[in-house]
């Protein structure tokens, strides 16, 4: 049977951690930590979301604020909300929760946070110095799921990571997590995606597989190979209201040699991560400091210029 990785314990780790370096960060700096999230509209899953992450910030010592749209908004009012919460030197993050209404481009929003305030790691400039290497924040799900691979003790070196889906959320950046130097990445990376030919011919190759498709119990039995250390992104709700995964538990788990739950496998771990995001965004702010080591991925970028440049 496979090891159950306890993304609840392990994400109680971290956020102790964030916890203590909090506490020393206010201690040296007088500063709190400041988490503001934007909630537009009437979506009762993201209003709960919402008021998780701000009780987590709390437990950790982080102050943490809501700043609630009517559903109707215009692009103009969050478009507003969001310059007002960048030029506040008082907030250092901003989480603006996902989806917005439909006469909102999501898009406009999230390139209108401030890169220094941008915790989900969702603007351009993050997620390029993401691909370069030298993330200044962890994209939060992705960073969540390495984490607990490493506290699992499984390699990831020269291991064959087979990533399900390309979402700009989760797909992308965790491949592009996997693909970096350093340690917890220098892996040989595959994304798939609904036009992939003969999926599971490409599952069977995994060490490690990551499902973030949103497509419940996808991944079954007979699409792993033994040993496979599988880890479930996915949170699907089913008609008698169980929360499944991506990733059918019980035919998987009697061939894998690690696998997450779910619930109480990436979930927990994505809060604490924006926890840690907020830290680190509030360091920038107030000291100008750069990511803590264990952030920043090690050896060169390798860049050169275009033959030519
Ligand atoms: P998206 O719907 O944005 O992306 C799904 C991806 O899966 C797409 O790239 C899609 O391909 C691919 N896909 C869908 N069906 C298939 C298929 N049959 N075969 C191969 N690929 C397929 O979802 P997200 O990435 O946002 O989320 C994925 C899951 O993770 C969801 O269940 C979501 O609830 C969960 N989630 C969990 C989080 C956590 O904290 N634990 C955080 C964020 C998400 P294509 O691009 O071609 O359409």
């Amino acid at each position: 049977m496979a090891q159950i990785i306890d993304g609840k314990a392990i994400a109680a780790r971290l956020r102790e951690r964030v916890a203590a370096e909090t506490a020393v960060f206010r201690e040296e700096t007088g500063v709190t930590p400041h988490l503001a999230a934007v909630l537009a509209g009437e979506d009762p899953a993201s209003a709960v979301y919402v008021r998780n992450k701000q009780r987590a910030c709390e437990k950790a010592g982080l102050r943490s604020t809501s700043h609630r749209l009517e559903d109707g908004a215009s692009q103009e009012e969050l478009l507003a909300l969001v310059e007002r919460l960048n030029a506040d030197a008082d907030v250092h993050g901003i989480l603006v929760q996902l989806p917005l209404p439909e006469q909102i481009d999501e898009t406009a929003v999230l390139d209108a946070v401030s890169p220094l305030k941008d915790v989900d790691c969702f603007h351009p400039e993050n997620v390029g110095l993401l691909s370069q290497g030298r993330p200044r924040f962890q994209p939060c799900t992705p960073a969540g799921c390495q984490h607990l691979l490493t506290e699992a003790g499984v390699s990831t070196e020269g291991a064959h990571v087979v990533v399900l889906g390309r979402s700009e959320i989760v797909g992308k950046p965790m491949a592009m997590l996997m693909l970096q130097k350093g340690e917890g990445a220098n892996a040989t990376v595959t994304v798939c995606h609904s036009r992939s030919r003969d999926l599971a011919a490409i599952t069977r190759q995994a060490d490690i597989l990551i499902a973030a498709l949103g497509k419940p119990r996808f991944v079954t039995g007979e699409m792993v190979k033994p040993g496979v250390v599988v880890i479930d992104v996915g949170i699907n709700r089913t008609d008698d209201g169980k929360l499944v995964g991506d990733v059918d538990f019980a035919s998987v788990t009697t061939k894998a040699s690690a696998i997450t739950p779910v619930p109480g496998g990436v979930g927990p771990m994505t809060i604490a991560m924006l926890l840690q995001n907020t830290l680190t965004a509030a360091r920038l702010q107030v000291n100008g400091s750069s990511p803590a080591p264990e952030q920043r991925a090690s050896g060169s970028t390798g860049r050169r210029s275009p033959p030519g440049g």
